[in-house]
């Protein structure tokens, strides 16, 4: 049977040539990064290497570049550091209402330790309104933290505009870019925030790895406790391996970044079209040009989410309903809810996230077979009966 994998936003795998570039660091150069000897140093020079490689791509200077266990870390380490550090000057932070639960998750707990936490809403699109975060701001913020690009719906914000209203308030800005790096043009001087999260295994790299980037002079208390790796800031053994594995993966995203934007964006409104087309009453989430080259999401109306992607699990063919993180649990997704669909309507969602290995014919395949899919569960649905009648 063919196999499809339609679900790059939840992870990629692997590039072949990015393994080539890590194999060495797990064999004869295994050497721990922070040994004196030389097996020690041949370790730390690649590092380092990658440490400059990463910041060069993303506009940062070396120094600004902190290895982390993946985008989790990178999220809980911005939100957490920068309210321990902060906490004398106030003990307010913003945030929007469909983050990741990476940051929201964090952001809970530091509620419950006494900061208070303002949610921004968005727009039917999933778009922030920045005259809400002006609004927001008080004396005692400390810290915004607005995603670049949301995982489920695709939706790019306006980090730049944003990012001018904190800075004008003297406030730090952290965004989530783990969607957005190696997939869009991005440029930290240009987007101008103080703290962006980044992980490996959305970009063609391994996962366990990620970045933190800091912007120079950003106060930010440690999180992970122990030695003195990246200096003082995360304790733990660097993933060295890892490491030169993110930095070869963007490499090969920034190289290739023209071509698979446009391969990408023309499959996506393809596919975008063509349901709209096939299946009657199926509504677009999401903007519909500030959007993700690689992201469709749907609404399929009558029908569940989950057994539209099982259905399409028997035939081969791997989406997903909403983020990985959440689809095990029957809740419907914060972010549909928060873009203001019915928990029914959210229910009935449907998330297709393109990459590097997609074919033209997967695509064909897809759009042959889901109309079927969704034909066959609607007339088992007692919704779309009862609407029959
Ligand atoms: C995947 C993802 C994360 C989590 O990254 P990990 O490296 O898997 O911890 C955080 N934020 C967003 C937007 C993501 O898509």
């Amino acid at each position: 049977m063919k196999r499809i994998y339609l679900d790059y936003a939840a992870t990629t795998p692997c590039d072949p040539e990015v393994l080539k570039e890590m194999e060495p660091y797990l064999f004869e150069k295994f050497g721990n990064p922070s040994s004196i000897h030389s097996f020690g140093q041949e370790a730390k020079k690649a590092i380092e290497s990658a440490r400059e490689t990463i910041a060069k791509i993303l506009g940062a200077r070396p120094e600004e570049i902190i290895f982390t266990s993946g985008g989790t870390e990178s999220n809980n380490f911005s939100l957490f550091g920068v309210a321990y550090a902060l906490q004398e000057r106030g003990n307010h932070i913003i945030t929007s209402s469909i983050e990741h639960h990476a940051v929201l998750e964090p952001v809970k707990i530091l509620e419950k330790r006494g900061f208070k936490v303002t949610y921004l809403k968005v727009n039917k699109f999933g778009l922030v309104d920045p005259q809400d975060l002006k609004k927001a701001i008080t004396d005692k913020t400390i810290l915004i933290s607005i995603m670049h690009a949301n995982n489920e719906i695709g939706t790019i914000q306006p980090i730049k505009e944003l990012v001018e209203i904190a800075h004008r308030r003297d406030i730090y800005f952290h965004t989530d870019a783990v969607q957005t790096v190696g997939h869009i043009p991005l440029d930290v001087n240009e987007l101008k925030v103080d703290l962006l999260s980044l992980s490996a295994h959305k970009f063609y790299g391994p996962k366990g790895v990620g970045a933190l980037y800091v912007r120079k002079g950003t106060r930010l208390v440690r999180f992970l406790h122990g030695g003195d790796q990246e200096r003082g800031l995360r304790a733990s053994t660097h993933n060295t391996p890892g490491i030169v594995g993110m930095a070869k993966a963007l490499e090969l995203c920034q190289k290739n970044m023209a071509k698979e934007i446009e391969f990408q964006e023309r499959l996506r409104d393809r596919i975008i079209e063509e349901i709209q087309e096939k299946i009657p009453e199926v509504y677009l989430n999401g903007h519909p040009k500030l959007r993700l080259p690689n992201n469709v999401n749907f609404s399929i109306k009558y029908i569940e989410g989950e057994s539209i992607l099982l259905h399409l699990d028997l035939l081969g063919i791997a989406v997903s309903t909403g983020s990985a993180c959440t689809s095990s649990s029957l809740e419907p997704s914060h972010v549909l809810l928060a873009i203001g669909l019915s928990p029914e309507i959210a229910h009935g969602s449907l998330r297709i996230t393109l990459g590097r290995w997609t074919k033209e014919e997967d695509i064909d395949y897809l759009l042959e077979e889901l109309p079927g899919v969704v034909d066959k569960l609607r007339t088992m649905s007692p919704l779309y009966n009862k609407k029959e009648k």
